[in-house]
């Protein structure tokens, strides 16, 4: 499968209209690009086709984590989605643009009291509530604020998607939420049924990530019903909302090919309406959380190529302004990236690189048998489909400052988050 890039007649990398060269020119290198446009689709298809298979009934929360910044909010706000936040300061930057706190969610296998206490304040839609001590500190938060929490419970449907055959075994063992397979969730939804400002709204579920395939999917759906089923016949409540979590995955090289996001969730709302006539319940409102998925493909980082060190019949090293603070993802899992040379886009590869970066690390590679043509200092680099859990991954290490956000669209570029300075780095410093 062919990635569709779209190169300028002197074959220069187009973003968003923006030539890539003039924008590491003016903006300096590493640079993060991101554009709007698919940022944007993204989200208006997730909502349009959530809405249509849900009849109406469907939330899309963007899980901020995979780049949480004002504008990102901002633009999920316009695009009439939710967010899924999991710390104060992901809940604070969607305050901070007067974020619709309805559609909030807040997850956290161990919340704060001060983050309990500010969701509160804050008033979000619903608090995933990880586990029985977290369900007694809540209570007693709210309580002392005289409001009632809504609550979802955090349940583990023992799917493990990144095995074919995902199987309903050894998912007991995750930091995350109320086990099904041992009764620990439905001891867990009889509890918080009798828990004091507590109000029970449904359930949430989180398989996995980067997955390609609908199963896992449609099966966890599956089972999930089947607990709301058992929890009405147990007590006679019916959950009114199912949240699904996120994971759909995207394409990082020619090695993924996923599945249309609307398949997933036509697959799965199938299945949904389908289990809810067989066991006679009322169709729950049914919330997604794709992160990676809405910005992942969206991201495009800038890199100036420094230097190169040949080591004979092994392999040649190239090195880039940046490297494992802006983005961590092959250091930390061996992630995958298609690169290209964002100043000669439409040369044929030749050659294969180790591409490295400027830390004082070994293991600060961005990738590994990269194919390029032959590469000259000061070409600028492009690694693609950055958009997810690279800005919000990355770290000071070396104190080499956080680069730029650059949101480009219609051949305009906008800074959405500033780089940092020298001074930044000092600021907390005494
Ligand atoms: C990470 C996460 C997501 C988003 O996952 P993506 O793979 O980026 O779509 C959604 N919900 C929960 C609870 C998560 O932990």
């Amino acid at each position: 499968m062919e990635r569709n890039i779209s190169v300028t007649e002197n074959g220069h990398l187009l973003l968003g209209g923006m030539d890539a060269v003039s924008l590491a020119k003016q903006f300096h290198t590493p640079l993060y690009v991101l554009e709007e446009d698919k940022v944007r689709s993204a989200m208006a298809a997730y909502r349009s086709s959530m809405n249509a298979y849900y009849d109406g009934k469907g939330l899309v929360c963007y899980a901020s984590k995979a780049l949480c910044c004002k504008e990102l909010c901002r633009i999920a706000a316009q695009e009439e989605i939710g967010l899924d936040v999991v710390s104060l300061g992901e809940l604070y930057t969607a305050a901070s643009v007067d974020f619709p706190m309805e559609r909030v969610c807040l997850h956290g296998n161990n919340k704060s009291l001060e983050e309990l206490s500010y969701a509160l304040d804050q008033k979000v839609g619903y608090i995933v509530v990880d586990g029985l001590t977290e369900l007694e500190t809540l209570s007693r938060l709210a309580k002392e604020k005289q409001v009632t929490a809504s609550v979802l419970l955090r349940i583990k449907p023992g799917v493990d998607a990144h095995t074919h055959d995902f199987i309903r075994t050894g998912q007991i063992d995750s930091k995350f939420g109320f086990a099904l397979e041992t009764g620990e969730a439905m001891e867990g939804v009889l509890t918080a049924l009798k828990t004091e400002n507590i109000l029970l709204k449904g359930l949430h579920c989180h398989i996995g990530s980067q997955i390609l395939e609908t199963e896992p999917f449609v099966h966890a759906a599956k089972i999930m019903m089947e607990f709301i089923r058992d929890i009405r016949d147990k007590t006679g409540v019916e959950m009114q909302v199912l949240d699904l979590g996120g994971g759909f995955g995207i394409r990082y090289t020619d090695e993924d090919d996923p599945v249309p996001y609307v398949e997933y969730l036509k697959d799965v709302s199938g299945e949904i309406k389908e289990l809810c006539h067989q066991y006679h319940l009322t169709l729950p409102s049914v919330i997604i959380e794709p992160g990676r998925s809405i910005v992942g493909e969206a991201g495009t980082t800038l890199y100036t190529i420094g230097c190169f060190k040949e080591i004979p019949n092994i392999r040649t090293y190239l090195a880039v302004d940046g490297g494992m603070g802006d983005n961590p993802r092959y250091a930390l899992y061996g992630s995958k990236y298609d690169m290209l040379l964002a100043n000669r886009a439409a040369e044929a590869p030749s050659k294969t690189y180790t591409v490295a970066g400027k830390c004082c690390e070994s293991g600060d590679l961005l990738g590994e048998n990269i194919p390029l043509p032959e590469a000259k200092v000061g070409d600028i680099l492009a690694v693609l489909s950055t958009g997810a859990y690279n800005y919000s991954m990355a770290s000071h290490y070396n104190r080499n400052p956080i680069p730029p956000t650059v949101m480009v669209k219609d051949g305009t570029a906008r800074v959405i988050i500033k780089g940092e300075s020298l001074e930044d780095l000092l600021r907390n410093d005494v």
